[in-house]
């Protein structure tokens, strides 16, 4: 399984994630990126390839 971290620290909102993600692992709630449907998540790593941040690591749990 994989999962999308997201560094809070790094984020400053473009919101590329949201729309990249192939699987719709990401939503936006209170203007923030939240990991909304983490089983989903297939670790193709577009998400981290188009952060222009670098504030996603995914994960192999
Ligand atoms: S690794 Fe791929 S499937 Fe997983 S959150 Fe990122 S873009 Fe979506």
């Amino acid at each position: 399984m994989y999962f999308p971290n997201i560094d809070r620290a790094k984020c400053t909102k473009y919101f590329l994630c949201v729309n990249i993600c192939p699987k719709d692992v990401f939503e936006i709630q209170n203007d923030e990126v939240q990991v909304a449907n983490p089983a989903q998540c297939n670790g193709c790593e577009a998400c981290v390839a188009e952060c222009p941040d670098d504030a996603i690591v995914v994960c192999d749990t």
